[in-house]
């Protein structure tokens, strides 16, 4: 069975990068039947936080990632000491008491003879009664991996192809720190052997610690997993996506009104091509059915945030359904400090939702069918204040008192004004509208006027007549 897995540390907010691979990871298990787990990867007490634990929790299941077991590996910490004992026990590690000085002395020396830094090994000769005797001394010690001499280590990467690295330079690396606690390199591998992982998905920020990890399992004579190391993701700069791009954690797209299923659809085209070319919206469920590492792509994948915005503009107008999109749009709504019910929110979206491309345009932009009082903007006051205008209102007023008001009526009557008044339809348009909208452009006075009630659409216009005195 295929077992593939995300292993985020809760370091921070999800990063689109990492939500990518999550994705990947995720649609490969689904696609293959297989399982996906979500480990937890909290090793480093001083930078993960139960906070960042909980948001990234959220923000997986926001974007529609279902895992089927979870760990976490601050709670695992026995099961990596049997394991560092074992590999010591094996002579594949080592305790080392150099102190901090010491290294410190080497890496200066290192670097005055200008050779990349390594660590020399000089613990690898203590006996095992130099080893008892420091112990008992209470010197504090860290556990380091052996590193054979002259091994090149190679790998089948299933996304960049061959790849082979020499581990002379790696020097003896460190499995447990002085605190106890374990490294990422060593930890990774035991938690990926015990837990059945047949593929590793993940950043190719990760090809460098890929054959110390192999190591680790030949020592540990585990089962070496398939490795598939995803290209980065650039800004439009072509420099590594980054906060200097902007927004870059889903969070971020999340508050921002971007909807799960159009983020879910575009992280995925980072970097895949589907087989079907020229096709660019897909549901999960059509992900999972065509996914393949196969199609992704081993260059660089560009961010553009102008496509997400367009994707999302399509999701609102064309793919979700309108109840859906509602649910989706209340939160909206409730932050921004207005009051509707779900019926009239509905009314309002069926009319506009083709005009606005997140859930926070969409809001700015639908103002008018939901504000208690309105505010004017200097070109809207400037239009109210023509005499023209105080005549349309009047005018409009006594038409619409009788009968219903609906897009079609209030064409209607825009042509009797026009006519009566001598105006061109333009001028009656924009009296009209600077007093229902406070704006001269956005939403239409058309639409506004088939789905607010008519004695809304009666009270701003009084409210604007009594404006102008
Ligand atoms: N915790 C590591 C990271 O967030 C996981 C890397 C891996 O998937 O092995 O980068």
């Amino acid at each position: 069975m295929v077992v593939s897995r995300f292993a985020p540390s809760p370091t921070g907010y999800l990063h689109l990068g990492n939500a990518r691979t999550a994705i990947f990871s995720y649609l490969f298990a689904r696609h293959h039947g297989g399982k996906f787990i979500l480990r937890v990867e909290d090793t480093d007490r001083e930078r993960s936080t139960k906070e960042f634990e909980e948001m990234l929790l959220e923000d997986l299941k926001w974007l529609g990632i279902e895992w089927d077991e979870f760990y976490k590996q601050s709670e695992r910490f026995h099961i990596y000491e049997e394991y560092a004992q074992r590999l010591i026990e094996s002579g594949h590690a080592y305790p080392c008491f150099c102190t901090v000085e010491e290294l410190e002395e080497e890496r200066k020396k290192a670097e005055e003879r200008g050779v990349p830094y390594r660590y020399s090994g000089k613990c690898r000769a203590l006996s095992k009664e130099e080893v008892e005797e420091f112990k008992r001394q209470g010197k504090p010690y860290t556990i380091r991996f052996r590193v054979p001499d002259g091994r090149v280590v190679v790998f089948e990467d299933l996304i960049k192809g061959h790849i082979a690295i020499n581990v002379d330079d790696f020097g003896d690396f460190v499995i447990v720190r002085s605190d106890g606690t374990p490294t990422y390199n060593f930890v990774v591998v035991v938690d990926d052997a015990l837990m059945g992982v047949t593929h590793v998905i993940r950043g190719e920020d990760h090809i460098p610690n890929t054959p110390k990890q192999i190591l680790i399992y030949e020592a540990l004579r585990f089962e070496i997993p398939k490795f598939a190391h995803l290209p980065v993701i650039l800004g439009e700069d072509r420099s590594k996506l980054s906060k200097r791009h902007g927004a870059v954690s889903v969070r971020n797209y999340r508050e921002e009104g971007y909807l799960s299923p159009a983020l879910f659809n575009f992280l995925c085209l980072l970097g895949w091509s589907p087989p079907e070319e020229g096709r660019e919206i897909f549901s999960k469920e059509e992900l999972i059915e065509l996914f393949t590492l196969e199609g992704v792509n081993s260059a660089p994948a560009v961010f553009n945030k102008e496509k997400l915005r367009w994707m999302n503009g399509v999701y609102i107008r064309e793919v979700l359904s309108l109840d859906r999109l509602v649910e989706e749009f209340m939160p909206f709504l409730e932050r921004a400090g207005y009051r509707a019910d779900k019926e009239y929110v509905k009314r309002v979206l069926q009319k506009t939702r083709d005009s606005f491309d997140t859930l926070l345009e969409g809001v700015e932009r639908l103002r008018p069918f939901f504000a208690e009082s309105l505010s004017y903007s200097e070109e809207a006051m400037a239009v109210l204040e023509n005499q023209h205008s105080r005549d349309v209102l009047e005018l409009f007023l006594q038409k619409v008192q009788e009968g219903q008001l609906n897009s079609q009526k209030v064409k209607e009557i825009v042509k009797e004004i026009q006519r009566e008044l001598n105006l061109k339809a333009k001028d009656v348009w924009h009296a009209l509208r600077a007093s229902l909208t406070g704006e001269l452009e956005g939403v239409g006075v058309d639409i506004l006027c088939d789905v607010m009630p008519k004695e809304k659409v009666v009270e701003r216009v009084i409210k604007a007549l009594t404006l102008l005195g």
